[in-house]
């Protein structure tokens, strides 16, 4: 079979694409306009799996480029990493959310429809939920839908759409809510991290809590700042579930599996039912880095929730899934490792 996957040049797509070329014999066509992509993702996965893997540098939004694409070869599935997925850039920047995550995936649902798509596993999120009440957390998927920030409700926004499609049409689709997704590849060794073979985030401008937090312990950043210490949490910061990225990188193997069994599309969250405040997550990164960096109070940042879990009973009942790197402190041995290998 062939899959289409946007955006697999990013962190998550090109976990997720090494996962797929390894457990099924499934061949990929990756499109990236590489704004937030690597080409050396792409580079690594041609390197493991040759021709099973063809890179198509363009936007998925580009409708002429689509029709090309879809022309050319038949493409069974598609797996849509491409987004734009920052919270805090996502309330200053509520335009260009909607125009990348909402209007351009119409414009790559439109070319699934005309091709005769049969999959669709889309990257959505637990930023659908928005603050959940507390007393439905770990919160379940029939848990209301009500995100409190741009990025959240472009992601509820595709999940509806998808719903009105499957309902006309024989396009089956797995929404995968992520929680916090973070670590590298347990697939790296230090032979390939000492030759700068080693697959993790690499971000431009990193926003995210660990990975912000890594790059003060190698002596990228000076310090970092913690976002508001007065939720209505255990230490007044904000709890996420922490999942890693090769379990979730698992969950896509296994909701294609569910697409091709059951016929019929799902929403699962991929999280592992706990989480961790910011200081801990924190506490933890200079524990095993070695490094105490300066943290300092700051302000709560616009669009955060106090507290994020998942209840992930959902995906472990309905497909084969199970969390395999379920520890915090895997979870920052691998991303730290991974970003000591950036430093050379
Ligand atoms: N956070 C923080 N300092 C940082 C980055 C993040 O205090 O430099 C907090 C952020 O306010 C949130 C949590 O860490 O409460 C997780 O944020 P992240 O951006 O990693 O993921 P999100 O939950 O927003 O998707």
């Amino acid at each position: 079979m062939t899959l289409l996957c946007t955006g697999a040049a990013g962190y998550i797509g090109s976990h997720t694409a090494l996962t797929l070329l390894e457990q099924t014999d499934a061949r990929l066509i990756i499109i990236d306009d590489l704004r937030t992509g690597f080409m050396e993702n792409i580079a690594l996965l041609q390197r493991g799996f040759g021709d099973r893997v063809e890179f198509v540098e363009m936007d998925f939004g580009d409708r002429n480029a689509l029709e090309t694409l879809f022309s050319r070869v038949q493409i069974d599935g598609v797996v849509h990493f491409g987004a734009s997925l920052i919270v805090g850039e996502s309330v200053q920047k509520p335009l260009s959310y909607y125009h990348n995550n909402v209007a351009n995936v119409i414009a790559l649902l439109e070319a699934c429809a005309r091709f005769g798509v049969k999959y669709f596993i889309f990257s959505s999120t637990a930023a659908v939920y928005g603050e959940p009440d507390s007393a439905l957390i770990p919160v379940r998927e029939d848990a209301p839908l009500a995100p409190i920030n741009p990025y959240g409700t472009s992601k509820m926004m595709v999940e509806l759409i998808l719903q009105d499609i499957a309902r006309i049409s024989p396009l089956r689709y797995v929404a995968l809510r992520y929680f916090n997704v973070a670590g590298a590849s347990m697939k790296n060794t230090p032979e390939l991290l000492s030759r700068g073979l080693g697959l993790g985030q690499r971000s431009k401008n990193a926003t995210h809590l660990i990975k912000v937090a890594l790059e003060c312990a190698v002596g990228k950043r000076n310090g970092m700042s913690i976002f508001g210490e007065d939720y209505d949490t255990s230490d007044g910061t904000c709890i996420r579930d922490y999942i890693h990225i090769d379990d979730l990188a698992a969950a896509h193997v296994s909701a294609l599996d569910f697409l091709r069994e059951n016929g019929e599309s799902a929403v699962f969250n991929v999280g592992y039912n706990h989480g961790y405040s910011v200081k801990e997550v924190i506490q933890v990164v200079k524990e095993i880095s070695g490094v105490d960096f300066p943290v300092a109070m700051a302000a709560r940042r616009a669009g955060d929730p106090a507290m994020l879990i998942a209840s992930n009973q959902k995906l472990k009942r309905h497909t084969n899934w199970q969390p395999k790197f379920d520890d915090l402190r895997t979870i920052v041995r691998s991303a730290y490792e991974f970003e000591c290998s950036l430093r050379s």
